[in-house]
């Protein structure tokens, strides 16, 4: 199986994330597009670069819920 290059993270793996569709991912993806300009969902991503940026919103939306209370 031919290794890909991970368009964020440049690491070698065997395989990328491509289809995202839970409101999860969504939201993942509307980020990475604002931190990685020129990237879009159709160039894939390694599962530790999706998983870094779930964690990412997670923390995004707690901070958020601290500034409106
Ligand atoms: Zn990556």
């Amino acid at each position: 199986m031919q290794k890909k290059h991970c368009p964020l993270c440049q690491k070698e793996v065997y395989w990328l994330v491509h289809h995202l569709h839970n409101v999860t991912d969504q939201v993942a993806v509307e980020q990475l597009k604002c931190d990685f300009s020129g990237w879009t969902e159709e160039d894939g991503l390694c599962l530790p670069c999706l998983e870094k940026h779930r964690k990412y919103n997670l923390a995004s939306c707690y901070s958020i819920r601290i500034t409106v209370n």
